[in-house]
């Protein structure tokens, strides 16, 4: 039987083991809650050293506790939700989606795995998500029906604070079958990128701003990665990663942006505590990667 309070016991030492004191304990509070690369795993892992976790029902189970506990919060999503699986095979990815909005997403972006069934076959799972999917660095002059369902950017309001979050993709060559994104383009995101951040920023006056990247983390100058991105990209205050599958147990601070990215399989849920400082500049609090895992008292 599992101890539920031992479960999160052990989450909740985690977590505080990595909070940082805070100023003002008053100012606007924010909870990022995010995975990547999921790949179709609904259930969680039947072998390998990481049997037994993940599950699309213990993270929403998750997700549900911490909302409940009050305070502003969203759900992210760094993309390669299909792929893996015989859920994929058998429903394209529309399960996925299906889920993943009864789970209470607020916003995901493409990965490349996403375009395995296709763009109608994407357009159907689409059909499935109640959320946003963004994106700033496709074209879709060749897929317009596509493009209409994908969002360049979003902001979601809270009291006191204002969330920017955009989406950016990695290059198709060499991982997309080119029939698979037929009419969908490719291009290099910091010029795009940078549009969306000064639109953020300048116009619509965000106090935090977050990427969902599927470049990957670190591809050591071979293409465009976060670190290169946080770099080039000023202004960006989070990036949530994906497609490397890299698994970090804190996030990596490049200049001013924080990076974080939670292995894959959906077996972590990442978690990143901000305030807003006097300034209005957006202040790490607390993080931590999650195992979805229920522990044995
Ligand atoms: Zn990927």
């Amino acid at each position: 039987m599992v101890d539920r309070r031992a479960f999160l016991g052990g989450l909740g030492a985690a977590f505080l083991a990595s909070r940082l004191p805070l100023r003002a304990e008053s100012s606007p509070r924010i909870t990022l809650l995010h995975t990547n690369d999921t790949h179709s795993h609904l259930e969680p892992l039947a072998s390998g050293s990481l049997a037994g976790r993940g599950g699309i029902a213990r993270r929403a189970a998750l997700v549900k506790r911490l909302r409940s506990q009050g305070g502003n919060l969203l759900l992210l999503d760094a993309g390669d939700v299909f792929q893996g699986t015989p859920y994929f095979n058998r429903f394209k990815g529309s399960l996925d989606y299906k889920l993943m909005s009864m789970a209470g997403y607020d916003a995901g972006t493409l990965g490349n795995h996403d375009f395995d069934a296709g763009i109608e076959g994407l357009m159907t799972a689409l059909e499935e998500a109640t959320f946003p999917i963004l994106n700033c660095n496709f074209t879709w002059e060749g897929a317009p029906r596509l493009g209409q369902k994908i969002l360049p950017w979003t902001v979601k309001t809270f009291p006191g604070l204002k969330v920017g979050l955009t989406g950016v993709g990695v290059e198709f060559h060499g991982l997309v079958f080119p029939k698979n994104h037929e009419g969908v383009g490719w291009r290099d995101p910091v010029a795009p990128l940078g549009a969306v951040v000064r639109r953020l920023r300048e116009v619509e006056k965000v106090d935090l701003l977050v990427v969902l990247s599927h470049l990957g983390l670190d591809h050591h100058g071979a293409a465009i990665d976060d670190l290169n991105l946080a770099r080039l990209v000023p202004g960006i205050d989070v990036i949530i990663g994906g497609h490397t599958h890299t698994f970090m147990d804190t996030p990596v601070r490049v200049d001013d942006t924080h990076i974080f990215q939670v292995g894959y399989a959906g077996v972590n849920l990442g978690r990143m505590d901000f305030a807003l400082g006097p300034k209005g500049e957006a202040i790490a609090c607390g993080s931590a990667s999650l195992p979805l895992v229920d522990r044995r008292g």
